[in-house]
């Protein structure tokens, strides 16, 4: 029988093998929920007690609960399996390693914040796609009284209780709106700060209702004031745009040090800063500062 920390390393192996890789192969014949996009890549696995939850990078989530008998191994491609076929469950193949669960009874997948999941969590938030005004103004006293007073407003922003329809692009854009920092703690938010953001994201929201490419910002090149925007410019500030890893799932937040002061907390609880490789267009940049050319030279 699993443990919680057996399940523990499990996740970091399996975080090891698959994170950052395109999925090649999956199969699950009694997977209840929708089945992984071939070819999108996993960004996470997490284990919380006996459950571990596998997020690809379009928001979908595997959730295998082990319960008794089920347990996850990592293979080579090619390497024999230490159980049987019939007791397989899943296989997620990637370049170079095999995922096999056994005999796990629970395998399903949903999109992140599935409430139909989550049926003790209480009612799902109002659209803000479509939600009258008054719903708008349910959705700003749902975040000015959320229950967890030491969330972050950015994790907030993307439960679904409070709203629907914020995803990860809007979280950093309707905050960089704002100008609130994304570490802002729930409760130092004024019920005004809470009307600004529920007005931007549904702003935004509705300004994308149509196919195209999302642009929260149509004076920036790029639609985009600050997600996907790391070591570039601020166009407000002309600092240097940021990016962190936060929430549960750790997800991507991006924003602006230099101008999304407002709420920042005093002491710094934001988790260490991400090393990722520079934007193209940065890496360019420090590439041809005149020093490094020298050096080069
Ligand atoms: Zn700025």
């Amino acid at each position: 029988m699993p443990e919680g920390d057996t399940i523990h390393r499990t996740a970091a192996a399996l975080r090891t093998a698959l994170v950052g890789r395109p999925v090649t192969r999956f199969i699950a014949p009694r997977l209840y929920g929708p089945t992984p996009t071939a070819g999108r890549v996993i960004e996470h696995v997490e284990s919380h007690g006996k459950h571990l939850e596998i997020l690809w990078d379009d928001g979908l989530v595997l959730h295998t609960h082990m319960r008794m008998s089920g347990s996850w191994h990592l293979y080579r491609v090619g390497e024999r399996w230490r159980k049987s076929d019939n007791q397989m469950r899943v296989v997620i193949e990637v370049p170079e390693w095999v995922a096999v669960c056994f005999n796990a009874p629970v395998v399903e997948t949903y999109r992140e914040f599935d409430i139909h999941r989550h049926p003790g969590f209480g009612k799902l938030g109002p659209d803000l796609c479509t939600a009258p005004v008054r719903d708008l103004e349910l959705c700003a006293r749902r975040i000015y009284e959320y229950p967890d007073r030491d969330a972050v407003i950015a994790d907030v922003l993307l439960d679904q209780h409070v709203a629907c329809g914020v995803g990860n692009v809007y979280r950093s854009e309707i905050l960089w709106s704002c100008a609130i920092s994304p570490f802002a703690p729930v409760s130092s938010l004024e019920p005004s700060d809470c009307v600004q953001i529920i007005n931007a994201a549904t702003r935004m929201l509705r300004a994308n209702l149509s196919h195209g490419p999302r642009i929260t910002n149509r004076d920036i090149p790029g639609g985009l004031a600050v997600y996907s925007r790391n070591g570039q410019r601020c166009v407000r500030c002309t600092d240097t745009v940021h990016v962190k890893r936060l929430g549960e799932h750790a997800r991507l937040v991006y924003w602006c040090p230099g101008c999304q002061t407002r709420l920042a907390p005093q002491r710094d609880i934001t988790p260490p800063s991400l090393e990722m490789d520079p934007h193209p267009a940065a890496a360019k940049y420090l590439s041809e500062l005149p020093w490094r050319r020298d050096i080069a030279g």
